[in-house]
């Protein structure tokens, strides 16, 4: 591939951020009686409310349980965006993180969109702040903007396109063949995976997700020198040095299925270690592994588990659901650009 890629000297590091070990120490306990009797509560109050849970892979195991007992949806972002827009229920209600209720409602203006807690972000958005953003695209007119889905509104409505993990390639592959130079953002690991498997010429945000950064290709090393018959599975946020010993890189959707038509018993994974609730679901034979986040010696803050992710709570999805807090709401002028950006996204993923 012939791709020509340039990286943004402009940076918004995301250096101050929770710990997931303190999130979840700091999330209520309850024992199983208790528990059964909050699901109970969650269960009757999304009926009456005729809601819909809608939930990230990505987001605690009693969380997708409860999409799953509801008849609501557990995914990646582009078929939870895909999910809430097609389904009926008046109120959706997004466990995941912010931008996903965002996308949720700039696709659905005349639902309510609720989401546990409006406290969950995400380092790429959080390192993609809107005003920057907009001088540095027209500083390149010429440029197409696509962006991934894991930006604010206000980002959506500068793009041209929005692209999620699982079509990002073959969308950046279709604009290069259109002739289109193209500004790629926020995440810089995912942009230079694309460059390396496209002949795209992309200008890059550079941004990065906090939890897939913290993956070790040595550490991944010295796990296949245990499990030399394991298959290595990677998000494409993680770093290129990741990539280089993957065998399967791939969205979260893309990565559950690898795990299910794989021949290899033991699977090393390195996304969330969310996706494992679906991923054991899918491939029940399979013996799922933690890719290292650390390396020896070394420290993590998110451990594979997103900070942001891991504050959605069934205590607090029961509380938006009682008061109707933490309701997403989208400045109607934004939101209309955003649609145009985010509309593309969905009739590009039609057509694969
Ligand atoms: S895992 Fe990374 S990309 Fe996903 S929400 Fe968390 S910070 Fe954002």
């Amino acid at each position: 591939m012939n791709a020509k890629v340039e990286i943004s000297p402009i940076r918004f590091p995301v250096t101050d951020y929770p710990r997931t070990d303190d999130v979840l120490t700091h999330l209520p306990r309850h024992d199983p009686a208790e528990q059964r009797a909050l699901v109970a509560e969650i269960k009757a109050e999304l009926e009456r409310q005729d809601a819909v849970l809608v939930a990230h892979y990505y987001t605690a195991r009693e969380i997708q349980q409860l999409a799953e007992e509801t008849g609501g949806y557990i995914s990646d972002s582009l078929d939870m965006a895909r999910f809430g827009h097609e389904h009926p229920a008046s109120t959706l209600v997004v466990a995941g993180v912010r931008f996903m209720g965002e996308t949720a409602k700039i696709l659905n203006p005349e639902k309510r969109v609720l989401m546990p807690t409006l406290e969950a972000e995400c380092s790429l958005d959080l390192g993609c702040p809107a005003g920057p953003f907009i001088d540095f695209c027209d500083q390149h007119p010429d440029r197409t903007v696509v962006v991934y889905a894991n930006t604010s509104a206000e980002v959506k409505a500068r793009a041209d396109y929005v692209a999620t993990s699982s079509i990002a390639v073959p969308l950046i592959e279709h604009l290069a063949d259109e002739g289109h130079r193209i500004i790629w953002a926020p995440d810089k690991h995912l942009g230079s995976y694309i460059a390396r498997v496209t002949d795209a010429d992309l200008l890059l945000w550079n941004g990065a997700c906090i939890v897939h950064e913290e993956f070790k290709s040595r550490a991944v090393g010295n796990l296949l020198a245990q499990y030399p018959d394991a298959a290595v599975l990677v998000h494409p946020e993680s770093p290129a040095s990741v990539l280089e010993v993957a065998d399967v890189i791939g969205s979260t959707t893309q990565l559950i299925k690898a795990a299910k038509t794989l021949p290899n018993k033991h699977l090393i994974v390195a996304t969330d270690k969310g996706i494992f609730y679906k991923m054991q679901q899918a491939a029940p034979d399979k013996v799922l592994i933690e890719a290292p986040t650390g390396g020896v010696g070394a420290t993590c803050r998110s451990c594979a588990h997103c900070p942001w992710m891991a504050m959605n709570s069934l205590d607090q999805l029961l509380e938006t659901l009682k008061t109707g807090r933490n309701e997403i709401h989208v400045d109607e002028v934004v939101r209309v650009k955003a649609l145009r950006s985010t509309q593309r996204m969905l009739n590009f993923a039609a057509t694969l």
